[in-house]
């Protein structure tokens, strides 16, 4: 006679199966500047050099009355506080510009600042 100690299999403590980590694995997302691409490194939210690219989007839709300034400030202020200021100034630039061909309406607009 065998006595089979009922062990089920229950009461173990490893029931739950442990699940593979994607540790490394990062997520592709779409670039921030929307040109539609995606960004698979880990850090980041543009391509490279397309934070300009955005910055520029960006001023060109506050000139085209798209957006306003604070609007266009708020959507570089999502991608990083530096870019925030990358487009205030840029778009101070094109401020004083536009100022100035208001004001001289044939001035030569190939002077460097
Ligand atoms: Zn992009």
């Amino acid at each position: 006679m065998t006595t089979t100690p009922a062990t089920s299999a229950a009461d173990k403590p490893q029931a739950t199966t442990p699940q593979p980590k994607a540790k490394k694995v990062v997520e592709p997302r779409p670039c921030l500047c929307g040109c539609g691409e995606q960004i698979t490194s880990r850090k980041g939210i543009f391509r490279p050099g397309h934070d300009a690219r955005h910055c520029s989007q960006l001023a060109k839709a506050v000139a085209n009355k798209e957006l306003t300034k604070a609007q266009a400030l708020a959507q570089a202020g999502k991608a990083s506080e530096a870019l925030r200021n990358k487009l205030a100034t840029m778009l101070d630039n094109a401020a004083q510009r536009a100022k100035a061909k208001a004001a001289a309406p044939k001035a030569n607009e190939n002077v460097a600042p």
